[in-house]
């Protein structure tokens, strides 16, 4: 039996931040881990800046109810979904994924949590486990499922090598260049064909 696992962010969807600075124009959100490395640093930073500009979950999730899947990544879904079951590894959160992972008929994700008051006030965050992406490969595994894994990140690489087979996806060049031991795509019809050699192979 085999499970694929994608990632979301880069590969399926747009980059949320990057897309919900654009759609505001709060030019401080567009920053990202390669501005700021720590993960925390960078997240209390953005959740002060909903503050500041007042933004509340809804609002958020108007504006994420704007952008669309990448062209081509909901057919390319539907097509595997056929032959493999799915699960999306994300480090986005559930509250914001929701209008995309709608669009994309409502897939298996596994993601984080914000904390948001009644009033709609996002005041904080929670992770769901330490290293999620490559918990989850490895929870995956231990029911017996091969697990085969796409993601275009930094933050997917422990993913990709817990997998029993791992590929990059439209992935920046430093990273092709860091994980040479990745197969590299940029079109969905041939991440299909990586993921079926690699099932063969196991099968
Ligand atoms: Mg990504």
């Amino acid at each position: 039996m085999d499970i694929v696992c994608l990632d979301m962010e880069g590969v399926l969807v747009p980059e949320i931040w990057i897309e919900f600075a654009e759609k505001t124009g709060i030019e401080a959100l567009k920053a990202t881990t390669r501005d700021i490395p720590d993960y925390d640093v960078l997240m209390k930073q953005r959740l002060a800046i909903l503050a500041e500009n007042n933004l509340k979950l809804r609002d958020i999730q108007e504006v994420i109810a704007t952008l669309s899947p990448l062209e081509g990544a909901v057919d390319f879904l539907d097509s595997l979904r056929e032959q493999y079951q799915l699960v999306i590894l994300s480090d986005t959160f559930y509250e914001f994924a929701k209008p995309l992972v709608e669009q994309m008929k409502w897939p298996t994700i596994f993601c984080h949590k914000l904390v948001v008051q009644p009033d709609g006030a996002v005041t904080d965050y929670k992770i769901r486990q330490k290293d999620p992406k490559r918990m989850s490969v490895r929870a995956l595994q231990s029911l017996n499922f091969s697990v085969f894994a796409a993601g275009d990140s930094y933050n997917d690489t422990t993913m990709l090598e817990e997998a029993d087979a791992g590929f990059l996806f439209r992935s920046p060049a430093n990273v092709i260049e860091e994980f040479p031991q990745y197969r590299v795509t940029n079109e969905y019809s041939e991440l299909r064909r990586f993921i079926d050699e690699a099932a063969d192979q196991v099968s």
